[in-house]
């Protein structure tokens, strides 16, 4: 077995201190990013039974209104919304509710540091990154769906989680799986963490199809209903590359040791092997709210609406390797986690333009993982993928990448 690193967030698997549902009275939660995909399907899952949380924040960047609704019906204390100029309209929207409205990345921040008992993480992108981090700050749980605070910024993610004393709990729905099938497993037995991709929409089409493909084409996911930036990943087969790595950061394993394989029917989230030879396998129908509500309540269980499997009729599962000549991203996803350093944070935020370009029909499909690439290549070349210490070496670095990315962009 390839040696296992010792790795801070090996908590992730081996966490037993906290007890939620011990509390004596409603978990107080907040939501950063509760207009999103998995904002909706965590307070989905609070209306079904309200009694067991108390909201503390929610936040959202420009949909005041949707922001607003979702804290009236909550009777969330704080609403924050990103984007400055939505704030009156955030205003008006809570007029006579009571509840607190403010705007900016500052008060972002605050939303994540007002005491609760867990923060669900899931701003899209590197823009979550401060909020997130002053969500694990505080020392609390940090249900984590946003994925970039391990991709961009791993190690100094896992430490700052390891100095407060925060318990991380992954919201990813395959993280989610080998948690749960690592549950006390001790690292020295772990042989492999295979994460599985559903394949998205592109599965079986030619490198030919792919050139041509369209934003409209790539968002229709098979599976998965989720933010578009994450469904574009999904197509490329990126967002199982930035699992790789979120994965790298949670479980005391090396990187010989993680691996994927596509399942396009998404019912089998990830793989554990072992030494004697068992895989432990987590099976659930592809619904975020299963996950979340492990998050929410490890180590205990509350219920989800989540469609119950039923394997007669599914009739078979299926498994096949991922093809990377096909999918160029995940090779070019590999090697940044491989390379280490700031590495995987030039490769998000070069993807985040990337993908921005491409639903802006900038560039083709397949020119997301060239563009990636490129701008892996010049970072190198300036010196940009470096050891980094804290996060704003990240930010720095996610800076230069993002400019690098629009000098190519311009080239197309
Ligand atoms: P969505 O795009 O659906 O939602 C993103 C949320 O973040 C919204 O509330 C949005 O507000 C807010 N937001 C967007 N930009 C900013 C910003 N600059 N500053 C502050 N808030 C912002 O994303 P998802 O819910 O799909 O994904 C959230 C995270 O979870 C991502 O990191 C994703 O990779 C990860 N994830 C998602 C999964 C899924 O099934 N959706 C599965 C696994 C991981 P507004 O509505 O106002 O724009």
């Amino acid at each position: 077995m390839a040696s296992v690193p010792s790795r801070p967030v090996a908590q992730a698997h081996s966490m037993t201190t906290s007890d939620l549902s011990a509390l004596s009275r409603p978990m107080r939660l907040t939501v950063l990013g509760a207009t999103g995909s998995i904002g909706k399907s965590t307070l989905d899952l609070v209306s079904r039974t309200p009694e067991q949380f108390e909201i503390v924040a929610l936040t959202a960047q420009s949909n005041a209104q949707a922001l607003a609704a979702l804290a009236r019906q909550h009777r969330a204390k704080l609403a924050v919304i990103g984007d400055e100029n939505c704030l009156d309209a955030l205003r008006d929207a809570l007029a006579g509710t009571g509840i607190r409205a403010a705007a900016g990345e500052a008060a972002l921040v605050e939303a994540a540091e007002i005491p609760a008992d867990c923060v669900m993480a899931a701003i899209v992108g590197a823009a979550g990154l401060r909020p997130t981090f002053a969500a694990a700050a505080q020392g609390k749980r940090v249900a984590l769906a946003n994925k970039e605070c391990l991709v961009s910024a791993g190690h100094v993610f896992t430490a700052e989680i390891k100095k407060s004393g925060a318990e991380l709990l992954p919201v990813d729905s395959e993280h989610s799986a080998a948690f749960q099938a690592l549950a006390g497993a001790d690292p020295e037995a772990i042989e492999k963490i295979v994460l599985t991709a559903s394949g998205g929409p592109f599965r079986t089409w030619t490198r030919e199809a792919l050139e041509t493909a369209t934003p409209e084409q790539a968002l229709k996911h098979p599976n998965w209903s989720m933010g578009a930036k994450i469904t574009i990943d999904s197509a490329t087969l990126m967002n199982k590359g930035l699992e790789l790595i979120e994965a790298f950061h949670l479980f005391p394993v090396s990187h010989d040791a993680l691996d994927c394989v596509v399942h396009p029917q998404s019912v089998v989230h990830c793989l554990v092997s072992y030494v004697d030879g068992s895989v432990l396998a987590q099976l659930a129908a592809p619904d975020m709210r299963t996950p979340i509500a492990v998050a929410l309540a490890w180590p205990n269980r509350m219920t989800s609406p989540t469609e119950k499997l039923d394997l007669a009729r599914l009739g078979s599962l299926t498994f096949e390797a991922p093809d990377e000549s096909r999918f160029p991203a995940l090779r070019v996803a590999k090697a940044a986690m491989r390379r280490g350093d700031t590495g995987p944070a030039v490769l998000n935020a070069a993807n985040e333009i990337a993908v921005r370009a491409f639903l802006d029909r900038r560039i083709k499909f397949l020119e997301i993982a060239a563009l990636v690439e490129e701008t892996l290549d010049a970072a190198e070349r300036q010196g940009a993928i470096c050891p980094a210490s804290c996060l704003d070496d990240i930010l720095a670095v996610d800076d230069v990448a993002r400019r690098l990315a629009e000098d190519s962009l311009s080239r197309y």
